[in-house]
């Protein structure tokens, strides 16, 4: 279903700049549109980010896949991502093989997810809580995504990557963000490289946003 759409976004997506094959070949395997809300399928092959409820969404394609090929990840790598939220991201990782963690803070759209993968059979490790202190039980992760704004970067987040392992996060004022990409390099060395203009719901937590 839905297949010449899901061609149509990719090549949109590569014509964007969009270069690593597997990132590209999960986008065209994963249905959108069982992850965004009824009113909003005929724009789920669109490349724009939709509102997904309690003010949350889901992100834009081109977001996806940028912070998915900025991971760069080898198979069998695993993953920690803070905000499931419609859990789109989510199942394009789990889709490229990698074994993924993933952390929601709001019960309703944690629950709404968690049933959902469990009835499309996406085998995803997911936690209810505050994901700016990560999930240590699980560390060190070769990859860590952060799909929402955060003031700063969790130092919690820092520890829990690998070495090797590359971060990515949005990091900026509520409004605006700039993209960092960190490789750890050693315990304390750490490589940042910044992408401008994305923009993401607010990251809430110890080590994010103040609750209001
Ligand atoms: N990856 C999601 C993007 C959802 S928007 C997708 O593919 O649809 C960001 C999500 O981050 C929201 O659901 C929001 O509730 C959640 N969030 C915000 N702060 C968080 C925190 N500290 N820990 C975990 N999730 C958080």
């Amino acid at each position: 279903m839905h297949e010449r759409e899901k061609l149509e976004l990719v090549d949109k997506l590569s014509e964007k700049g969009i270069t690593n094959i597997y990132v590209l070949k999960a986008i065209s395997e994963v249905d959108r549109h069982k992850y965004v809300p009824k009113a909003m399928r005929q724009h789920a092959y669109k490349d724009v980010a939709l509102p997904i409820g309690y003010g949350q969404t889901i992100s834009q394609p081109y977001t996806v896949a940028f912070m998915t090929q900025a991971l760069n990840l080898k198979p069998n790598a695993k993953v920690l991502e803070i905000g499931t939220g419609s859990g789109y991201q989510a199942a394009v990782l789990f889709r490229m093989g990698v074994q993924v963690f993933s952390i929601e803070r709001q019960f309703e759209i944690y629950s709404q997810t968690r049933k959902l993968f469990d009835q499309l059979g996406i085998r995803i490790n997911t936690k209810f809580g505050d994901g700016t202190i990560g999930w240590d039980e699980y560390a060190p992760y070769n990859g860590i995504i952060v799909t929402a704004g955060s003031p700063d970067i969790p130092p919690s987040l820092k520890k829990q990557l690998a070495i090797g392992g590359k971060l990515v996060i949005p990091v900026g004022t509520k409004d605006s963000q700039i993209l960092k990409i960190i490789s750890k390099k050693s315990d304390d060395e750490f490589e940042i490289k910044n992408v401008p203009e994305f923009s993401f719901v607010p990251l809430i937590g110890r080590e994010g946003w103040n609750q209001k």
